[in-house]
C-alpha cells in the first residue's frame, strides 16, 4: 500500500481526499473500463477515452491532488485513520468536527460511513460511525479525560427535501429554530446517552430501519437525502464539551433531477444542488476566517451551523468515486467539486 504507517497526522482545518471503489461483480461481468488510477498517495487520475476526427481514439489524462487519494486496496480502516481519526482530538479539546461522505449514489458513501454490506446487511462496526465510536471510548479511559466525567451522547437524523427527520424517534419532522445569538437549535432531537461501540452500533443499526422503512428501494430513498450522525460530548452539567458529526449526503448526482417533469423530484434536486453548493462555500469560508458563512442558504448547513463557526472547528471530506468509464462525468463533477473545497 502507499499508505505506510507512521505517516504524520497533519494539522489542517480541512482534508480532503478522494476513495476510488473497486468495480463490482456486474461491472466486472459486463466488462466496465475501470478509468481511475492512483498512481501516487495523493494523486489520482481520470483516464478519459477521447475521438479524434480521424475517429482514431486516444487517452486524455486529467489529474488531481488531494491530502489523500485511496485506491480500490484501501480499507475503511486505512481511511478512517487518514480522515476522522485524526479529529478525535479535536472533541476533545474541546473543538467541533465533520466529516462529509460525498459522491454519486453508489460510489461507496454508505460503505464508508456506515459499514461493509455483506450480501444481507450493512456491517455497522466496519464503517467510519462506529470506528470513530471506538476510538471516543478509548479516549474516554485516558486518566486525562477521565476524570472531567465527560457523558457521550448520540443522535441521528436526515434531512430529506428540505425537511429534518428524526431517525431515532420514528421520523418525527424536527422544526429548526434560531436563537436571539443565532444558535441554531434542532428542536426535540433525541440525543441517546451511549457507553459503548455495541451501544452505538445498535442505534445506527435501528435508525437506518426507520430510514429505509417505507421505502421500496434503500438506494433510491439516500440518493435524495442527507443522514447526519452525530456524537456529542457533554460535561456533567449538560453544556457541550465537543461534537462530532458523520454526514452522508445525497448523491450528486440529483443535481440533473432538476430537469426532470416530476414537480416533487424536480424540487428535490434543486433542494441537494442547493445545499451542495452552500456546503462548498461554508467549508471554503471556513478555512478563511472571518469570511461570509452562507449557512443559511440550505437546510443541511443550517443544522451544522455551530460545526462552522466554532473556535476549533475542523472538517474532513472524502469524496467517492465510482471506477466505470459509464460513470465518468459523474467522477469528474466529484473530482472538481472536491478540488474546489480544497483550494483556498
Ligand atoms: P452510496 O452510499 O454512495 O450510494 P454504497 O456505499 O451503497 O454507495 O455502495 C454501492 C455498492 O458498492 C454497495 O454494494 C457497496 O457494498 C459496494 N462498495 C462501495 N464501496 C466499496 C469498497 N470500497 N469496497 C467494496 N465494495 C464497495
Ligand atoms: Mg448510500
Amino acid at each position: 500500500s502507499p499508505l505506510a504507517l507512521g505517516d504524520t497526522v497533519h494539522d489542517k482545518q480541512i482534508i480532503v481526499c478522494i476513495r476510488k471503489r473497486p468495480l463490482s461483480k456486474k461491472e466486472e461481468a459486463k466488462k466496465e473500463v475501470d478509468v481511475i488510477t492512483c498512481p501516487a498517495k495523493d494523486t489520482i487520475i481520470m483516464h478519459e477515452c477521447k475521438t479524434k476526427v480521424d475517429l482514431t481514439k486516444y487517452l486524455e489524462n486529467q489529474s488531481f491532488r488531494f491530502d489523500y487519494a485511496f485506491d480500490e486496496d484501501a480499507t475503511n480502516e486505512m481511511v478512517y485513520k487518514f480522515t476522522a481519526q485524526p479529529l478525535i482530538q479535536t472533541i476533545f479539546d474541546g473543538g467541533m468536527a465533520t466529516c462529509f461522505a460525498y459522491g454519486q449514489t453508489g460510489s461507496g458513501k454508505t460503505h464508508t460511513m456506515g459499514g461493509n454490506f455483506n450480501g444481507k446487511n450493512q456491517d455497522v462496526g466496519t464503517g467510519i460511525y462506529a470506528l470513530a465510536a471506538r476510538d471516543i471510548f478509548k479516549f474516554l479511559l485516558k486518566p486525562k479525560y477521565k476524570k472531567d466525567g465527560l457523558l457521550v451522547r448520540a443522535s441521528f437524523f436526515e434531512i430529506y427535501s428540505g425537511k429534518v427527520f428524526d431517525l431515532l424517534n420514528k421520523k418525527k419532522k424536527l422544526r429548526i429554530l434560531e436563537d436571539g445569538e443565532a444558535q441554531v437549535v434542532v428542536c426535540d432531537l433525541q440525543e441517546r446517552e451511549v457507553k459503548s461501540v455495541e451501544d452505538v452500533m445498535g442505534l445506527i443499526q435501528a435508525g437506518n430501519l426507520v430510514r429505509t422503512s417505507g421505502q421500496t428501494a434503500a438506494n433510491q430513498h439516500s440518493s435524495r437525502s442527507h443522514a447526519v450522525f452525530q456524537i456529542t460530548l457533554r460535561t456533567k452539567t449538560g453544556q457541550v464539551h465537543g461534537k462530532f458529526s458523520f454526514i452522508d449526503l445525497a448523491g450528486n448526482e440529483r443535481g440533473v433531477d432538476t430537469m426532470s417533469t416530476n414537480r416533487q423530484t424536480r424540487l428535490e434536486g434543486a433542494e441537494i444542488n442547493k445545499s451542495l453548493l452552500a456546503l462548498k462555500e461554508c467549508i471554503r469560508a471556513l478555512a478563511r476566517r472571518g469570511a461570509h458563512l452562507p449557512f443559511r442558504a440550505s437546510k443541511l448547513t443550517q443544522v451544522l451551523r455551530d460545526s462552522f463557526i466554532g473556535h476549533n472547528s475542523k472538517t474532513c471530506m472524502i469524496a467517492m468515486i465510482s471506477p466505470g468509464l459509464g460513470c465518468s462525468e459523474h467522477s469528474l463533477n466529484t473530482l472538481r467539486y472536491a478540488n474546489r473545497v480544497k483550494e483556498l
